[in-house]
């Protein structure tokens, strides 16, 4: 499922090279990726005009548009990509890699389209159709981005209440991006239990995490998307800790399938996941 890497790497795809190309035509006809507009809407809001940016708040992206014409929110689902052909067919992609397709891509999979005058295009490819476009998409309901949020901002939100560390990581309204490989990956490498407390979590344990969040986030968009993660592959009945050598255990925490160092990953309140 895409996180805020995928998201990033498509959204910079299309920073370089979907902008200020000319919008002939839109194919907005899967009225159920693009509710709650009908059939045409999309197209006759958008043709005629350019993306002029694009922009992200966690998984949420969204362009710009010329004219002072209306935000193009365009949102990944659980498996969607953005493919974009350039002027002479050449075609580049960004979002949920294809490491999981035995499939050849199907036309039928590109759910909305732009096309540009200059003979290319922008798709949004999902074969699973959970994606989602639509016109000023809602952002304000999303905490701060998980690449952008301040130490301090973190060590606020990551502290607050009492709510497994785990299932505050996912909760999109407090931080936005990090979704469950991501999460098991920065408790991994912080060595904090996802079972454990918020309001247990020292402040050494914040800043920690905070130091986990930035060198995943940045270490997942280099190498293309959260699977690369250290830990990821550990992920399975049977895994060792990548670090230590010791069992992974599984378990659920925020209701989430979660994995985690025997060893390391030890909750000083005695919390412990569900399952586990
Ligand atoms: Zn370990």
């Amino acid at each position: 499922m895409p996180e805020l890497p995928e998201v990033e790497t498509a959204r910079r795809l299309i920073a370089d090279e979907a902008l200020h190309r000319r919008i002939a035509d839109v194919d907005d006809s899967d009225t159920f990726v693009c509710r709650p507009h009908s059939p045409g809407e999309l197209r006759a809001a958008l043709t005629g005009r350019t993306l002029t940016a694009a922009r992200r708040r966690g998984k949420a992206m969204w362009c710009e548009t010329s004219d002072d014409g209306p935000d193009l929110g365009i949102h990944l689902g659980m498996g969607g990509r953005i493919v974009v052909t350039s002027p002479d067919g050449q075609v580049a992609w960004g979002g949920e890699p294809f490491r999981r397709d035995a499939q050849p891509p199907k036309a039928e999979w590109d759910r909305f389209t732009l096309r540009f005058a200059d003979g290319g295009g922008l798709a949004l490819f999902d074969k699973r159709r959970l994606g989602r476009v639509r016109l000023n998409p809602g952002i304000d309901a999303l905490g701060p981005d998980a690449a952008e949020v301040t130490p301090a901002q973190f060590r606020d939100l990551i502290t607050r209440g009492a709510v497994a560390v785990k299932a505050r990581l996912l909760d999109q309204s407090r931080i936005a991006g990090v979704g469950n490989l991501l999460a098991d990956e920065i408790l991994w490498q912080a060595r904090v239990s996802p079972a454990a407390r918020t309001d247990s979590l020292r402040r050494q344990d914040a800043d920690r995490l905070y130091r986990a969040l930035e060198s995943a986030l940045r270490s997942a968009i280099g190498r293309g998307g959260v699977h690369t993660g250290d830990v990821i592959a550990a992920r399975r009945p049977g895994g060792t800790c990548p670090r230590c050598g010791a069992e992974m255990r599984h378990g659920t925490v925020g209701g989430r399938s979660t994995w985690w160092c025997s060893r390391e990953q030890v909750a000083a309140d005695g919390q412990r996941p569900a399952g586990s």
